[in-house]
């Protein structure tokens, strides 16, 4: 049997004979290849906002900072849409960069299945950095290790939350909308730990920044825990994502059954049971792929994204 012909990316290496055992990329070889994009783009985003949230420091020190942080924020965009589609005009602190960053952003998440949040969203890769420093030191320190185990242990009823906390974030996102159009200001700004990343050096991070801390040392424990359960951005690109054509899909026939994509997976989708991964929590990462160890198991796919699985 070959893999269909919607398969649009195959990471399992040219050549290889559909459903055979493939070895996973280590050291620098793990570097090469789509995670090695992806790494890249984090990086990149990573360092013009840590370019900006220095200079806005030094700026502060030597007097009001001539920019907003708000001038990269792509929510902002979206807080303002209301304002904008009924007076023409913007909620203060937001500019027309922002809408057009907003609708960059949606777009992607059409085309590419929230890929904003996977591949660029500094946020996002600060809690994958703080996700491999736990699992790298866990690997080195045998006691962390212990203890992180008998911690998940004991924190395994709390699994059940799970779920009802991922729809936490579409509120957020219909108190953000909402608030903002009401009242004509961005009342999700002071919670923002985007903006407080932005303003990290100054001293008007403020609750931001406490989420943002919360956020950071807890992806030690919870992949992504920003992402699953509050983004107010997420949540909008997920819901647009439901219209996307692309998603993994896995197949049956070349599936071991090995769990790796399940386990890899940044969102804690169970990819392992899904023909095809259309949940709205999806980042578009590739982790899944590029963890199956079977040629043609798992793939991206472009098709109709009606009749999709979850
Ligand atoms: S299902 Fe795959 S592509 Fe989607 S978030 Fe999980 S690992 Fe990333
Ligand atoms: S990684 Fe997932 S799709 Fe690939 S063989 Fe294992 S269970 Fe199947």
């Amino acid at each position: 049997m070959t893999p269909t012909p919607s398969r649009i990316l195959d990471v399992s290496g040219a050549g290889r004979p559909f459903g055979a055992v493939r070895r996973p990329r280590r050291g620098f070889a793990a570097l090469r290849g789509i995670q090695g994009a992806r790494r890249m783009v984090q990086t990149s985003a990573l360092a013009l906002v840590a370019a900006i949230a220095i200079n806005r420091a030094l700026a502060a020190a030597s007097g009001p900072a001539a920019t907003s942080p708000e001038a990269v924020c792509p929510f902002g965009g979206l807080e303002t849409l209301a304002t904008f589609l009924t007076t023409g005009a913007f909620v203060p602190h937001v500019h027309a960069a922002n809408v057009v960053l907003a609708a960059a952003v949606l777009l992607l998440a059409v085309l590419a299945r929230g890929a904003f949040c996977g591949w660029v969203c500094p946020l996002g890769f600060l809690q994958d950095l703080m996700a491999g420093a736990g699992a790298a030191v866990q690997r080195r320190v045998p006691a962390a290790h212990r203890a992180m185990r008998a911690l998940r242990a004991k924190a395994r009823p709390l699994a059940i939350l799970d779920r009802p906390l991922r729809l936490a974030k579409y509120a957020v996102l219909a108190w953000a909308l909402w608030g903002t159009a009401a009242l004509g200001v961005m009342v999700f700004r002071d919670a923002d730990p985007w903006i407080a990343l932005l303003d990290i050096g100054t001293a008007s991070a403020g609750f931001g920044a406490a989420v943002l801390a919360v956020t950071v040392v807890g992806a030690l424990f919870v992949d992504r825990p920003w992402c699953r359960y509050a983004c107010p951005l997420g949540a909008a690109n997920g819901l647009l994502a439901r219209l996307s054509p692309v998603r993994p899909e896995r197949s049956e026939s070349a599936c071991v059954n090995c769990n790796l994509c399940t386990r890899s997976c940044p969102m804690g989708i169970d990819v392992a049971k899904a023909a095809k991964v259309t949940s709205p929590d999806c980042i578009g990462c590739l982790e899944c792929v590029e963890a199956c160890p079977r040629a043609g198991a798992l793939e991206l796919h472009v098709g109709l994204p009606i009749g999709a699985q979850a």
